[in-house]
């Protein structure tokens, strides 16, 4: 039970570990995070990495056979011990997701209107006449008109079917928003105005905002704080700009290396060698040993210490500089 005046966090993740039938070891290991209301978190990594389930497994949306420990409260609540019924109504309510595709979250037969009324209707979180002014404001509020409700999904350009997919987010009134990847199937423009609205919506209403992504300078850019994932655990944490700046962890700093900057010097920009470990292979020392440039014996033998930096040996200045 919550004292009144503690502030519960829109997402509060504990230990999160998940094991998926045939694994070798878990696919996530070990995750922590929080996001509180109203402040905007990133998750960062590569395919694979884990972030997508983590932000998923805030939705209950878990993988088949999928096992868990730990717990994910949102909103004060666990969502891995809630049942069918409360799943539902959690994604019609306190939390929602934007996902990477607008034009794969709709059925292209139906109104937009009907799309962005019918979960708050099926659930009974308002009747029809709330839900269709509620539609209409949250259109408004990501700078579109009403004449939308009446359009089908196949009448709107990309950028305009994900500031429906943000105003179908909202229908609910969520605390948390979970946005995966969601400017990466769009042009740059439809990019750069998605990010501000998010910006401006997680101001208006207060929201937690959970954004998974790839690029390390999209997450600074947008958030508060910033989680780089690696192999399913948290490999390092900080405040956006200082993690940017001056990233302690090989990998963090591999990923910077990997992200076009306005500023940086030509001929700078590096992919990163090699493959995040396979699944089905256990793993002594650190998972990103076989791709480390700093890897020494110890790391191969040992596995690192828990963030907020998880390395053996931290780099104490940005590589950039060397
Ligand atoms: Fe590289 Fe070793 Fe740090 Fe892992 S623990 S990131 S291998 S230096």
């Amino acid at each position: 039970m919550n004292h009144p005046e503690e502030r519960v966090n829109a997402l509060d993740i504990r230990g999160l570990r998940l094991h998926l039938p045939g694994a070798a070891r878990p696919v996530l290991d070990g995750v922590d995070l929080t996001v509180a209301p109203g402040e905007t978190v990133a998750l960062v990594g590569e395919s694979g990495s884990g972030k997508s389930l983590t932000s998923r497994s805030a939705l209950g949306l878990l993988p088949p056979g999928a096992t868990t420990g730990g717990s994910v409260l949102v909103d004060g609540e666990d969502v891995l011990t809630m049942g069918p019924d409360r799943l539902r109504a959690l994604r019609t309510g306190r939390a929602a997701m934007v996902f990477q595709d607008p034009r794969a979250a709709v059925n292209p037969l139906r109104r937009i209107g009907d799309f962005l009324t019918e979960g708050v209707r099926r659930t009974g979180v308002l009747g029809k006449a709330d839900a269709d002014r509620r539609a209409a404001e949250l259109l408004d509020a990501v700078g579109l008109g009403p004449e939308l409700l009446r359009r089908y999904p196949g009448q709107l350009s990309g950028g305009m079917l994900q500031r429906v997919m943000i105003a179908g987010a909202l229908m609910g009134d969520p605390v948390l928003l979970l946005a995966d990847e969601p400017t990466t199937a769009l042009d740059v423009t439809s990019q750069a105005e998605v990010i501000a609205l998010l910006g401006q919506l997680r101001e208006r209403f207060g929201t937690g905002l959970l954004f998974v992504t790839h690029d390390l300078g999209l997450a600074a850019a947008i958030s508060d704080r910033v989680h780089v994932m690696y192999a399913g655990r948290i490999v390092e944490s900080g405040p956006a700009e200082a993690l940017f700046e001056r990233p302690r962890h090989p990998y963090t700093a591999a990923l910077l290396a990997a992200t076009p900057r306005l500023d940086a010097r030509p001929g700078r920009l590096a992919a990163i060698d090699g493959q995040p470990p396979d699944l089905r292979q256990d793993l002594t020392g650190c998972a990103f040993a076989a791709r480390c440039p700093y890897a020494t014996g110890l790391c191969h033998e040992e596995a690192p210490g828990p963030w907020p930096v998880a390395c053996h040996h931290p780099l104490e200045g940005n590589p950039a500089d060397d």
